[in-house]
């Protein structure tokens, strides 16, 4: 966790001439409660200013020109390299301004103590945007200058509902593969829902998903979906494919890749997109998975095509389930079982066809998907699901609600450049 700490009054002031302007008994009370036994990362003039090693925690002063290297304390060249140090344990940023700028776009959480007074000063906290955080008020405190200590803790992609800008494509992240840094992935909603290449605006879609993304748009790849099993291994050349250029080669409705920068894009509405990650050989795999995909086992064949090429194991591959139909919307006919009972067995098939009902059944893709996945060694701990059903969520694209309208929702997964 990246937090952050500090005390401001009621003009934004936490500095005057390199001192901290008031002297308030207690105020410092949260401060050595949060830090004690955690790391505190400081710049040099914060430090300066406190002239000792604080006791019972490590301190990293970020400084370029002095070191302050004792028991208890640590110089680093930069607050990124004092979060890579600090690696699992808890951080805390206690100042002063321009670290605080550097960090409020990182921090997890702010533990501010708010001073109800003016002071007069000449560091200012920076402003910040209070939409992106759920505040908390913790305490409030009547001393002879009275505070408060706050809490605003980040709030998550989903929470904050990124409404875009008309320019820029509405995406949704997939939290658990960014969060491991090396990734991009996302999906997008029923706003922007034209994306096949050929089809009427989706070369504009695609300009502005990679605007958003800061990418280029022929750092995209996409493909002509055709419900088979067929997964592609995809390199630099084949950028651009089914975004700027026509295909080149047909029978894919999977893609893998190492290489960073290349956005591995595939469509749905109501089929599953089923994103593939491996984080130690820095690999990834975008799958289309309808009822025929899934019938044969796409997202395993992804699995297995990625240890051939990569050298991944299966047991470092961590999956995310994307937006799709769930099995409560999802009623087919008996024939469709048919189609399952090569790969899947009588006692799997009443797991995955469930609610019968005269000739019916609801189908539980995410089931049979998640089946095929654990048979070639993927960890059940390792797969996350959206929870998104795209049939009940009218923010998402469901062919079986919209026919005959087709509108898609775009999925993709890249690897980021270093
Ligand atoms: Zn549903």
């Amino acid at each position: 966790m990246i937090a952050l700490i500090v005390a401001y009054a009621k003009n934004r002031v936490i500095g005057n001439k390199g001192q901290i302007p008031w002297r308030i008994k207690g105020e410092q009370k949260r401060f050595k409660e949060l830090t004690t036994g955690n790391v505190v990362v400081m710049g040099r003039r914060s430090y300066e200013e406190i002239g000792r090693p604080l006791p019972n925690r490590m301190t990293y002063v970020v400084s370029n020109t002095k070191n302050f290297d004792e028991e208890g304390v640590k110089t680093v060249k930069s607050l990124k390299e004092a979060i890579d140090l600090a690696a699992d344990k808890d951080i805390y940023i206690s100042g002063g301004a321009g670290l605080y700028k550097e960090a409020i776009d990182l921090v997890d959480v702010m533990y501010n103590t708010e001073i109800d007074a003016v002071i007069e000063g000449d560091t200012y906290f920076p402003l910040f945007d209070e939409s992106e955080f759920v505040k908390t008020i913790d305490e409030c405190v009547d001393a002879e200058i009275p505070y408060r200590y706050v809490t605003y803790t980040r709030k998550s992609a989903w929470e904050r509902h990124p409404v875009s800008k008309k320019e820029t494509i509405k995406y949704y992240p997939i939290e658990e593969l960014d969060k491991t840094g090396i990734v991009i992935s996302l999906y997008t909603t029923n706003r922007d829902s034209a994306w096949k290449y050929g089809k009427l605006g989706a070369d504009k879609n695609c300009k502005k998903l990679a605007d958003t993304l800061k990418i280029d748009i022929n750092d995209m790849v996409m493909l002509n979906q055709t419900h088979s099993d067929g997964i592609r291994v995809i390199t630099r050349k084949d950028a651009g494919e089914m975004v700027t250029r026509p295909l080149t080669k047909d029978g894919f409705d999977g893609m893998i890749t190492n290489e960073k920068g290349l956005l591995l894009c595939t469509v749905e509405a109501d089929c599953v997109p089923v994103y593939l990650l491996d984080p130690v050989h820095e690999a990834i795999g975008m799958v289309h998975s309808g009822w025929k995909g899934t019938a044969k086992q796409i997202a395993a064949n992804a699995v297995k095509l990625m240890s051939e090429t990569y050298d991944c194991r299966p047991e470092d591959i961590r999956i995310a389930i994307g937006p799709c139909i769930c099995a409560d919307c999802y009623e087919v006919g008996e024939e469709l079982k048919a189609e399952f009972s090569n790969d899947f067995s009588e006692d799997e098939l009443s797991r995955i066809f469930v609610n019968p009902h005269s000739d019916r059944y609801n189908l539980d893709l995410k089931k049979a998907i998640c089946i095929s996945l654990k048979k070639v060694g993927i960890k059940d701990e390792n797969i996350t699901d959206t929870g998104r059903c795209t049939k009940e969520d009218d923010e998402l694209c469901s062919w079986r609600r919209d026919n005959p309208v087709m509108r898609s929702m775009l999925t993709g997964i890249m690897l980021k450049k270093d």
